[in-house]
């Protein structure tokens, strides 16, 4: 007798009879090949779609990176063309600051060596790649620093020298006596060099320095009475003489403009006046060579 299998089904409600189904062993194992078939199917179901998500999820992952580099791509395209037209305007800037230096140049007189064209800024900027060009602008803007501290140093002894060179006349008033040979202002018919010029002012008038300068003498002469000499520097130096009164003494340092003593009459003199001289290189000078047409301090 064949060995069989029952299952009896026991329905919840009382008043109905139970069910009972009987199998035989073959049955049996086919249920259970069945089973395990179909636990090794939806397990293989069940891990195919846990990896597809992932894949997905990765994929987009990917999707939203590759799409930020765009944006970025976009970004950096943006500022490349902003750099392109920055170095354009720089290289205008730069053609324009040549232009000026060797303007400048020429009115200072200066032998300033700003290295070869390319250097000055004579070339392109826009012709070549933006790295090289930015590394091209650099150069040429320490080039540049360089000229302009040229232009800076020769501005500063420019000043000094326009400080130290004479450009007004100590006091304000009529010349008397010019530069030049002249008459003996003492009578008789003799005549003799006279080295600078008589100013016509008042007793006590205050006399300004011409220039900046040092003073080197301070004191009485037989001729020239009280008087000043102030070296200049660059080979000039002035005499103010027949003074009443010094205010400054040997080894001062004056400044263009400042009261350095008070006009009056001493020495071999006629009369209340300043007597002005300027020698330049060791060689006498018309003063009024040195001064604007009015005579008035600039
Ligand atoms: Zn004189």
């Amino acid at each position: 007798m064949k060995q069989k299998y029952s299952i009896i089904i026991i329905p919840p409600e009382h008043n109905k009879p139970s069910r009972q189904i009987q199998f035989s062993i073959k049955i049996k194992k086919v249920i259970l090949t069945g089973s395990a078939v179909f636990g090794v199917l939806f397990s293989g179901i069940f891990i195919h779609d846990i990896y597809q998500a992932n894949y997905i999820k990765t994929y987009n992952q990917k999707i939203a990176y590759v799409d930020k580099l765009e944006m970025d791509l976009q970004a950096k395209d943006l500022e490349i063309a902003r750099l392109n037209n920055k170095t354009a305007e720089i290289n205008n800037n730069l053609s324009s600051i040549a232009s000026l230096e060797k303007k400048i140049t020429s009115i200072l007189k200066i032998n300033s060596q700003p290295s070869s064209e390319t250097s000055r800024g004579s070339f392109s900027l826009q012709s070549v790649p933006t790295a090289q060009t930015l590394d091209q602008a650099g150069t040429l803007l320490d080039n540049h620093k360089q000229v302009i501290e040229d232009y800076y140093n020769a501005s500063v002894q420019y000043e000094d020298r326009i400080n130290c060179t004479p450009s007004f006349l100590p006091v304000d008033g009529p010349i008397t006596s010019p530069f030049g040979y002249r008459r003996n202002p003492f009578g008789g018919y003799s005549s003799e060099f006279h080295m600078g010029v008589d100013i016509g002012c008042a007793y006590g008038t205050p006399v300004k320095a011409t220039a900046d300068g040092t003073v080197t003498f301070a004191g009485w002469d037989s001729d020239f009475g009280q008087k000043l000499v102030i070296n200049h520097g660059y080979g000039i130096v002035t005499w103010y003489c027949h003074n009443s009164q010094l205010n400054v003494k040997v080894g001062d340092k004056v400044k263009k403009g400042q009261i350095i003593c008070l006009s009056g009459n001493s020495g071999r003199s006629t009369g209340s006046h300043l007597h002005y001289t300027v020698y330049v290189n060791g060689q006498l000078v018309d003063p009024l060579t040195f001064t604007s047409n009015n005579n008035k301090e600039q």
